[in-house]
């Protein structure tokens, strides 16, 4: 893991970004009764929008330019989105603490290996 060694830029307020909410998906493989945010049922014949992800790599990026430190991923399931295994990764690589709300089902090994790469992750479920 490399650090965060950008340099911050400390907007006027004097207040820098800490954390950004990414709702990667908006499709969710489980359709719970409880849920607050109601997001679409995803199949293998219905697949909903998701953060393209140079644009995710680009808004972290200019992110860190204001201090971010830390990303939080949700979506719906963010583990359906198809690129999830680069993201985590480039959260990594960027050094950034990682957080993740997911139900687990699509939590594989590969996924998990890396994210304990990140020393500062959570994971949270439903
Ligand atoms: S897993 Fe989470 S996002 Fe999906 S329906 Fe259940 S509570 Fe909502």
């Amino acid at each position: 893991m490399t650090e965060n060694k950008k340099e911050i830029k400390v907007p006027e307020c004097g207040y820098v970004l800490n954390q950004i909410y990414f709702y990667l998906t908006q499709g969710c493989n489980l359709r719970c009764r409880h849920c607050w945010i109601a997001p679409k049922f995803q199949a293998e014949d219905s697949i909903w929008p998701s953060v393209d992800f140079e644009l995710f790599k680009e808004i972290v990026s200019q992110g860190m330019d204001l201090g971010l430190s830390a990303v939080k991923l949700t979506g719906g399931e963010p583990l359906i989105h198809p690129d999830i295994e680069k993201i985590i990764n480039y959260i990594n690589e960027t050094g950034l603490r990682l957080t993740i709300e997911t139900n687990g089902v699509k939590c594989t090994p590969g996924i998990v290996e890396k994210i304990v790469k990140n020393e500062r992750a959570w994971s949270g479920g439903v």
